[in-house]
């Protein structure tokens, strides 16, 4: 079993890496923010996720935490996941980590995408005109982008004790910074060198 975790600022391509990922190695793509934006549509927390949304506040842990647990034990055959905005802060982490030792699990590798703010914001500001996600706005990003920075950041600190820290640039265009990935799986993993090259 796999299990990745991707870290980045809001727009350093976290979704889209993770997706990618997903598909070459077959991997259970796990978004929080997509998580809670599905619940947001249909489930009874709704009005209670968009208020911190909207806010570019983290929802409460208590929240997001049984949502992904819930995420995982659905899937417990897989190959295993690419959790994509989770965790973000130092309780979500050791949550998440208690949570897969129970299970027998771990995570290997945490990929840490980085981006300057200003190319992050531009970058949303893009992506804002097709999106249709009300946070993609100037104001909100600036709030998600501090978020980041406050609570998110020290967590790559608790990974890198842990040796599982891996810096990429986010900066290049999509597929240099998936090569860089792949490589870094690659070099990992002798198991899936096969497979990988495979799929290339
Ligand atoms: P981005 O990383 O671009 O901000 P996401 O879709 O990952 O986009 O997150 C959007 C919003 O969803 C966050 O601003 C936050 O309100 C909420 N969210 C996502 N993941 C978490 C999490 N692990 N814990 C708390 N809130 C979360």
């Amino acid at each position: 079993m796999l299990n990745l975790l991707i870290f980045g600022p809001p727009g350093a391509g976290k979704g889209t890496q993770a997706s990618l990922l997903a598909k070459k190695y077959t991997l259970n793509h796990l978004s929080s923010g997509e998580l809670l934006r599905q619940e947001r549509e249909n489930g009874p927390l709704g009005v209670k996720i968009k208020k911190y949304q909207d806010a570019g506040q983290l929802v409460p842990d208590s929240l997001i935490i049984k949502m992904i647990e819930e995420a995982i034990k659905k899937d417990l055959n897989g190959n295993g996941f690419i959790f994509d905005g989770y965790p973000r802060n130092l309780h979500q982490a050791k949550a998440l980590d208690r949570f897969l030792k129970t299970l027998g699990k771990n995570i290997q590798i945490v990929l840490n995408l980085k981006l300057n703010s200003k190319t992050a914001t531009e970058r949303i500001l893009l992506r804002s005109k097709t999106s249709g996600r009300s946070d993609d706005n100037k104001k909100i990003i600036a709030s998600r982008l501090q978020v980041y920075r406050q609570q998110t950041t020290p967590l790559l600190e608790y990974y890198k004790t842990q040796n599982k820290l891996k810096n990429i640039d986010g900066s290049p265009a999509i597929k240099s910074v998936f090569q860089q990935i792949s490589e870094i799986i690659k070099n990992r993993f002798s198991p899936f060198r096969k497979k990988a090259a495979a799929n290339e």
